[in-house]
C-alpha cells in the first residue's frame, strides 16, 4: 500500500521531510516516519547507507502499511547505492523514489558505471529518480575541469557564478545521461541545493529557465532555530512566488529535544502564509504589549494552535475544508474586536484595566461573552462546535474560510 503523490505538472506543491533515525533500526524509523506523516509530510525520505539499512526498508514499509500509513518513502543513496539496490530487491521495490547524488555515485571510470546501475534499477522497478546535486558534494572532477576551462576564457566567470553553473550542469547532464540510458523524462526530478539564500535563488531561477523537470526546492544545511527558519523562508518564498518549486523540504537542524516534525510545520506554514496551500487552521494572535500584563493571552494562543494542529490527522479526513478556518486570539479592545470579527472565530481577551470579560465572535458576529476560570475550555468547545457544524458532510462551509482569532489578556 503506497500513497500516490503527484509532483510537478501543475500539482499542488508537495511537502516532504527526512528522518534522522538509523534506518537499520526499523522500529525507530517507522515511529519517526509515522510522526512526520501525521504532522502532514506527504513524502518521507530515509537514508539507505548500509546493507543493514537496506535490509530493513521492506520491513519498514510493511509496518507502516499495517499502521495505515501510506506515505511514499524515498531512499537517499550515496557511494554504495548501486550495490544496495542490486543486492536488496525488497528495498528497491518498497521505495517510491530513489534520490541519487551525481557527486557521490563513484569516482573516475566507476562513476558512470555505478550511476548507470542505479538508473537501471529505477527503470526495472519503474521508480522516479531525484537527481539531487548538493554544493557540499559537487563532483570535484567536474569542478576542476570547469575551473581550468574558465581560466582559459577571455572573460572568466567569478568563482561563485562558476560554482552555480557547475551545480546546474551537473544536474542537467546527469539527467540527460539517465534519459539516454532509458529513464523516461517524466520520471526525473531535479534539485541543486546550496546553503546561501541568494545563490539558491539564482540557481533555481536558472534551472527553471533551462529545463522542465519538476524541481525539489530546499536550502541545504539551513541551520537551527530562527536562523534556519528565516533563511529557508526567505529563499523559498522568493522562488515559490515566481512559481518555481514543485516540492519543498525545510532542512532544519533540530535543537536538543525538539521534534523532527518541526520541519514539516515550517514547510506547511511557508506555503500557507503565502496563500499557496492550506494545511491547518492558523491562529492570528496580536503580539501583546503594555496593555497585557500576564502570559494568559500567549498561553491561550499557543494552546489553541497546538490543539488545532493535533486534531488535523483526524479532521483532515472528517472535516474537509477545516484547514482554511481562521482563529484569532487578541489581547485587548484596541484591535481585538476588529481582528476577531475578520476571523471565523475570534476571542478578545481583557487587557489591563479592562472589564474581565472576553467577547467571542463567530463569523463576524458577537455570540457570547466568556468570563471566569474556564475561558480557555469554553473557547475550545466553541471551536469544536464550529468545526462540526461548518465542515465535512453536512457542513455549511466547504473550503471557504476565515481565521479564528484569540486575543491576549491581562488575566
Ligand atoms: S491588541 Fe491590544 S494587547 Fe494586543 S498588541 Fe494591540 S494593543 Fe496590545
Amino acid at each position: 500500500m503506497v500513497g500516490q503523490v503527484a509532483v510537478g505538472g501543475g500539482a499542488p506543491v508537495v511537502v516532504q521531510s527526512m528522518t534522522n533515525t538509523d534506518t537499520a533500526d526499523a522500529e525507530a524509523t517507522v515511529r519517526q516516519v509515522y510522526e512526520l506523516w501525521q504532522a502532514g509530510s506527504e513524502i518521507v525520505r530515509i537514508t539507505v547507507n548500509t546493507p543493514e539499512a537496506a535490509a530493513q526498508v521492506g520491513t519498514i514499509r510493511s509496518k507502516l502499511d499495517a499502521l495505515g500509513c501510506d506515505v511514499p518513502l524515498v531512499g537517499d543513496f550515496h557511494f554504495n547505492g548501486h550495490k544496495l539496490l542490486a543486492a536488496y530487491p525488497d528495498c528497491a521495490e518498497a521505495l517510491a523514489k530513489y534520490r541519487i547524488n551525481p557527486g557521490n555515485v563513484g569516482k573516475g571510470s566507476k562513476r558512470d558505471e555505478q550511476f548507470a546501475t542505479m538508473v537501471e534499477m529505477a527503470i526495472r522497478y519503474e521508480k522516479p529518480v531525484r537527481i539531487g546535486v548538493n554544493w557540499g558534494s559537487l563532483d570535484q572532477a567536474k569542478m576542476v575541469r570547469m575551473m581550468d576551462e574558465n581560466a582559459r576564457r577571455a572573460d572568466p566567470l567569478p568563482s561563485d557564478a562558476l560554482m552555480r553553473e557547475a551545480l546546474i550542469e551537473s544536474a542537467l547532464e546527469s539527467a540527460a545521461q539517465a534519459e539516454a540510458w532509458g529513464l523516461p523524462h517524466d520520471r526525473i526530478i531535479i534539485s541543486c541545493k546550496v546553503s546561501d539564500v541568494q545563490d539558491l535563488i539564482r540557481v533555481y531561477r536558472e534551472l527553471a529557465r533551462r529545463c522542465d523537470y519538476p524541481l525539489h526546492l530546499g536550502l541545504t544545511e539551513a541551520g537551527m532555530g530562527t536562523k534556519g527558519i528565516v533563511a529557508s523562508t526567505a529563499a523559498l518564498a522568493v522562488l515559490l512566488q515566481e512559481g518555481i518549486g514543485d516540492t519543498i523540504r525545510v532542512s532544519l537542524t533540530p535543537e536538543p529535544g525538539e521534534p523532527r516534525t518541526k520541519e514539516v510545520v515550517v514547510a506547511q506554514e511557508i506555503l500557507q502564509t503565502m496563500g499557496i496551500r492550506s494545511f491547518t487552521p492558523l491562529v492570528t494572535a496580536c503580539p501583546g504589549c503594555g496593555r497585557t500584563t500576564s502570559t494568559y493571552f500567549q498561553e491561550l494562543a499557543q494552546n489553541i494552535q497546538r490543539y488545532l494542529r493535533e486534531q488535523m490527522p483526524v479532521w483532515r479526513k472528517q472535516y474537509p475544508g477545516v484547514e482554511n478556518m481562521s482563529v484569532a486570539v487578541m489581547g485587548c479592545v484596541v484591535n481585538g474586536p476588529g481582528e476577531s470579527k475578520l476571523a471565523n472565530i475570534g476571542i478578545s481577551l481583557p487587557g489591563t484595566g479592562e472589564v474581565p470579560v472576553a467577547p467571542v465572535y463567530v463569523d463576524g458576529e458577537k455570540t457570547v461573552t466568556l468570563k471566569g476560570d474556564r475561558i480557555a475550555e469554553e473557547f475550545q468547545s466553541i471551536i469544536e462546535d464550529y468545526v462540526r457544524t461548518h465542515y465535512g458532510e453536512g457542513g455549511q462551509r466547504r473550503g471557504a474560510g476565515r481565521v479564528i482569532a484569540i486575543r491576549a489578556t491581562s488575566g
